[in-house]
C-alpha cells in the first residue's frame, strides 16, 4: 500500500487505494490526505449533510462541501475545471510528491 504525507494531520499513512472524487478534486485527495483523516471527513460531512440539509445531488450544496472540505483536509481548493497539472497543483516544497503532469 502506498504511503502519503497527509497534509491535514502532518502524518504519512495509508493512501487512499483510488481517488475517492472524480477530477482533479479526487486526485489532490488521493495525493494529500492519509485514509484516516479521509475517514474522519466522511464522517464530519455526513454530519453536514444531516445538519444543514444539503443534497449532494444539488450543485450548489456539493460545492458548498468541498469548500468546508478544503477547509478540513486543509486541501488548496480546487476549481471543478482546473486541470490535475495545472501549476498551482505542484508544490515543489512537498517532498515525495510526484509530479502532476503526465
Ligand atoms: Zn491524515
Amino acid at each position: 500500500m502506498a504511503q502519503v504525507t497527509c497534509t491535514r494531520c502532518g502524518q504519512t499513512g495509508e493512501q487512499l487505494p483510488r481517488p475517492p472524487l472524480g477530477g482533479a478534486r479526487g486526485q489532490v485527495i488521493q495525493a494529500r490526505t492519509c485514509t484516516a483523516c479521509w475517514s474522519e471527513w466522511l464522517q464530519t460531512s455526513a454530519n453536514l449533510i444531516n445538519h444543514y440539509g444539503l443534497q449532494v445531488a444539488v450543485p450548489a450544496d456539493r460545492q458548498q462541501l468541498y469548500v468546508v472540505m478544503a477547509e478540513f483536509l486543509k486541501l488548496p481548493e480546487v476549481a471543478p475545471t482546473q486541470p490535475v497539472d495545472a501549476p498551482a497543483l505542484a508544490d515543489p516544497t512537498v517532498e515525495g510528491t510526484p509530479p502532476a503532469a503526465q
